[in-house]
C-alpha cells in the first residue's frame, strides 16, 4: 500500500527533556522505538502509579501490559510511513486495573541516528464507560420496543415520531422507518389528524391535560386507511429540556369482539334458562296427558272416538317434540352419552342425508386422520347433523354442495382466550360447509336464538340451530358459525375427544318400540313428587302386572324401603323437592338393599356421574316416556339382577 512518506522530525535529547519538563503535568512518555522508556512525566506517575525512577529504563509495553487494537507491526509501519499513530489502547495501572487510553505516538529522529517515540496519552475510561452505558441503554430500549406487547410510540413536543415499537408496526401496518421523523397525526383519522398539533400546543401552553395521564379510547388509522378502536395511554418525560411523550396503544378490536361474544353468550344462557325451565314443566304435563290418553286407548272400542283420541295423541306427541327441542336448546335435554366413533357415525349417516337432501346437492364426507372417539349421545348428534344439513339445503335452493369433514383438533389456551365460551383441549371437529346463500352479520349473530328464522311462516321454526347449540354445549363442546354472504356457510361442531370406553349404559330406546309390551309381577316402588305423573306411572305398572307401592318424596320412600324387604325395583324421579333428590335416595337405598334395581326418570337432567358410578347398572328414562319404553327398561333391570 503506497503511503505518502512524511519524514520524522528531528529532536535533540535536550529538546525532549524540555518538552517533558514544560508539559510535566500531562501524560507524556518518551521511549525508544524498541520500547525502553527514557522520559516519564509527573502526569504519568499519577495516571499509572509508577514513579519516574521505577519507569525509566523499563520496556513500556511490559510495564503497562499494553493491549493494542491492531498488531504492533501495523503500528510500526504506520509510524514509519506517516510519522505518527493514534488510537485507543488499554494500559494497566501499577495496582492492576485497566485504563482506557486514547494515545498519540509521534516518531522523532534523534541526532545519533536512533529513533524515539513521544506518546501523549489521555485517560478515556470515563468516556468509554459512558459510551458503553449509552449502548447498553440503547439495546435495552430497542429490546423494549421490540418486545412490548402494546404498540408504543414516542413523540417529541412537535408531534414528530421518535420511536415506534414492533407491535406498533404490526398494528398500524407500517415500519418504524416509514413513520419516524413524521408527524404522529399520520396515525389518526380526521378530524383528529388536523387537530392534533393544536392539542400538543394547547397542553404546552396551558398544562391542561386531555389524554396525558389518563387512558382514553380513540380511533386509530392504519397505513391502508382502515380504522380501529384503540385504548391510548400517554406518559410524559423531559429530555434535554424538551418534552417527549410516550403513547401506549392497545388494539380494542378483539376485546370489543370478545365482549360482544360474551354478551351474546350471556343472553343465550338467560334465554336457555327460561326456555329450559318452561319446557321442563311442560314436559311433566305432557307426560300426564299422553299417559292418560294411552290408557284410554287400550280401553276404547274402535270407532270415531278412537280417531279423536289419535288426534289428541298426535298433538301431544308434537308437543313433546317441541318441548324436546326447547330442552335441547336450554341444555336440559336428557342425554345418553356413549363412546361413539364420530367418523363412523357421520359416514353411516350420510346415506340418509343423501336421500333427504335430494339429487341437486352434492354430498361429500371427508375423514381426516383417525381416532374420532367422543362421548356423545349418538342419535342426538345425528339429529344435529340433520338440522345443519336441512339448513344447508334451504340455503341452496338451486343446488350446490355440502361437505362434511371430520378431523381432530386441539384448541389451545390462546384460542380459548379469544372465545369466552371455549375451553381448551382436544376435540373432534365436525365441520359442515355448504355453498349456499350465506348469512348477513345480523342473521349470523342471531341464528342460534330460539325462534329466530328468516324462513317463511310454516317452513322454519327457528329452533334448528338452537337445538344444535344447546346439544353441543351440553356435550361439553363448542359451536362455531362461519358464513360469507353469497358464498356459503360452515358450521363447526367441536366435541371433546374421549380416551377410554364407557360401560354401564345400554341403548334401550333403539328398537324398543318393536318388542311387545313386557310384563312382570315384581314389587316396584314408584317415587314421584308430581301426583299426576305418579298416577300415570302407577297405572301403567299395574297394567303390566306389577305390584306397586308409591311415595311422594325421597324421605317417605326411604322409610318404606327400611320397613320392608320385598321391593325388587326402585323407580324414582331425579329432581324432587323436599331435601332428597333421586340420586341421593337411590344411593341410600342401595346401601340398605344392595340387590335393589334402580330406574331413574327425568325430563330435566340425567343422574350425576357420582350416582352412576355407585349405581353401576342403573338405568334411566327420559320423560315423557312411553309404556313400551318403561316396560323394556323394567325387564332389562329385573332380569339382570
Ligand atoms: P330455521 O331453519 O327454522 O329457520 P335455524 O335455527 O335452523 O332455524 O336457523 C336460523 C336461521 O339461520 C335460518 O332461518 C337462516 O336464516 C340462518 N341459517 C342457518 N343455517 C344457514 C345456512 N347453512 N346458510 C344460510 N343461512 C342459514
Ligand atoms: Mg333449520
Amino acid at each position: 500500500m503506497p503511503h505518502r512518506l512524511i519524514s520524522p522530525r528531528t529532536a535533540s535529547p535536550q529538546e525532549l527533556d524540555a518538552v517533558v519538563h514544560v508539559l510535566d503535568g500531562a501524560d507524556i512518555i518518551i521511549h525508544r522505538l524498541e520500547g525502553t522508556i527514557t522520559h516519564w512525566s509527573i502526569g504519568c506517575e499519577n495516571m499509572y502509579g509508577w514513579t519516574r525512577e521505577e519507569a525509566v529504563g523499563e520496556k513500556i509495553h511490559e510495564l503497562l501490559s499494553t493491549r493494542y487494537p491492531v498488531s504492533q507491526e501495523d503500528i510500526q509501519a504506520t509510524l514509519k510511513s506517516r510519522g505518527f499513530w493514534q488510537g485507543e489502547i488499554v494500559h494497566r495501572h501499577k495496582r492492576g486495573q485497566d485504563i482506557n487510553i486514547s494515545t498519540r505516538c509521534v516518531l522523532v529522529n534523534l541526532p545519533d541516528g536512533d529513533q524515539s517515540i513521544i506518546q501523549t496519552n489521555s485517560d478515556v475510561s470515563a468516556l468509554k464507560k459512558a459510551e458503553e452505558s449509552v449502548k447498553t441503554r440503547e439495546a435495552h430500549l430497542t429490546s423494549i420496543l421490540d418486545t412490548v406487547p402494546d404498540a408504543m410510540v414516542v413523540i417529541d413536543q412537535k408531534g414528530i415520531v421518535m420511536s415506534f415499537s414492533k407491535a406498533a408496526e404490526r398494528l398500524f401496518g407500517m415500519t418504524a422507518d416509514q413513520i419516524c421523523g413524521r408527524n404522529v397525526n399520520n396515525l389518526m383519522p380526521n378530524p383528529y389528524r388536523d387537530e392534533h398539533d393544536g392539542y400538543i400546543g394547547h397542553y404546552l401552553k396551558t398544562g391542561e391535560k386531555r389524554i396525558i395521564g389518563y387512558g382514553r379510547v380513540v380511533t386509530g388509522q392504519r397505513a391502508d386507511g382502515s380504522r380501529f378502536p384503540m385504548e391510548l395511554h400517554v406518559g410524559e418525560a423531559t429530555a434535554n429540556g424538551e418534552r417527549i411523550f410516550t403513547g401506549f396503544v392497545r388494539d380494542l378490536t378483539s376485546r370489543m369482539k370478545i365482549e360482544e361474544d360474551l354478551r351474546q353468550a350471556q343472553k343465550m344462557e338467560a334465554v336457555g334458562q327460561l326456555t329450559g325451565g318452561l319446557a321442563h314443566d311442560f314436559n311433566n304435563l305432557l307426560t300426564v296427558i299422553s299417559g292418560n290418553l294411552e290408557m284410554i286407548e287400550d280401553k276404547l272400542p274402535p270407532g270415531p272416538l278412537r280417531d279423536i283420541l289419535r288426534d289428541a295423541q298426535e298433538a301431544a306427541a308434537d308437543g313433546a317434540k317441541l318441548t324436546g327441542q326447547l330442552l335441547a336448546f336450554g341444555r336440559r335435554q336428557p342425554l345418553n352419552p356413549k363412546q361413539v366413533d364420530l367418523g363412523q357415525l357421520v359416514s353411516s349417516f350420510s346415506d340418509l342425508l343423501r336421500r333427504t337432501l335430494g339429487e341437486d346437492i352434492k354430498l361429500s364426507t371427508i375423514l381426516s386422520g383417525a381416532h374420532f372417539d367422543a362421548l356423545v349421545d349418538g342419535p342426538q348428534l345425528q339429529n344435529a347433523i340433520l338440522n345443519i344439513a336441512l339448513n344447508a339445503r334451504d340455503a341452496m335452493p338451486k343446488g350446490g354442495s355440502l361437505t362434511t369433514e371430520v378431523s381432530r383438533v386441539t384448541l389451545d389456551a390462546d384460542y380459548a382466550k379469544m372465545y369466552p365460551e371455549v375451553r381448551s383441549g382436544n376435540f373432534v371437529l365436525i365441520s359442515m360447509t355448504d355453498t349456499g346463500s350465506g348469512m348477513t352479520d345480523e342473521v349470523k349473530k342471531r341464528a342460534i336464538e330460539p325462534f329466530f328464522t328468516t324462513k317463511e311462516v310454516g317452513s322454519g321454526t327457528g329452533l334448528g340451530l338452537s337445538m344444535v347449540y344447546g346439544f353441543v354445549k351440553q356435550s361439553g363442546g363448542h359451536l362455531q358459525i362461519y358464513s360469507e354472504l353469497g358464498r356459503g356457510t360452515t358450521i363447526r361442531i367441536y366435541l371433546p375427544v374421549s380416551a377410554g370406553g364407557n360401560a354401564g349404559q345400554t341403548d334401550a330406546s333403539v328398537g324398543a318400540a318393536k318388542i311387545p309390551l313386557l310384563r312382570g309381577s315384581e314389587r316396584v316402588l314408584v317415587v314421584e313428587d308430581d301426583s299426576r305423573v305418579r298416577k300415570v306411572a302407577v297405572a301403567r305398572l299395574n297394567d303390566m302386572g306389577y305390584t306397586v307401592i308409591e311415595a311422594e318424596n325421597g324421605r317417605r320412600a326411604l322409610e318404606i324401603i327400611k320397613a320392608r324387604d320385598d321391593i325388587a325395583l326402585l323407580f324414582t324421579d331425579i329432581v324432587m323437592p323436599g331435601g332428597m333428590n333421586g340420586d341421593e335416595l337411590a344411593q341410600e337405598a342401595k346401601s340398605l338393599r344392595p340387590g335393589l334395581a334402580v330406574l331413574f326418570t327425568s325430563g330435566y337432567s340425567e343422574p350425576t356421574l357420582a350416582a352412576k358410578d355407585i349405581l353401576a347398572g342403573a338405568q334411566w328414562l327420559r320423560k315423557p316416556y312411553t309404556a313400551r319404553e318403561l316396560a323394556g327398561k323394567l325387564r332389562d333391570l329385573l332380569d339382570a339382577s
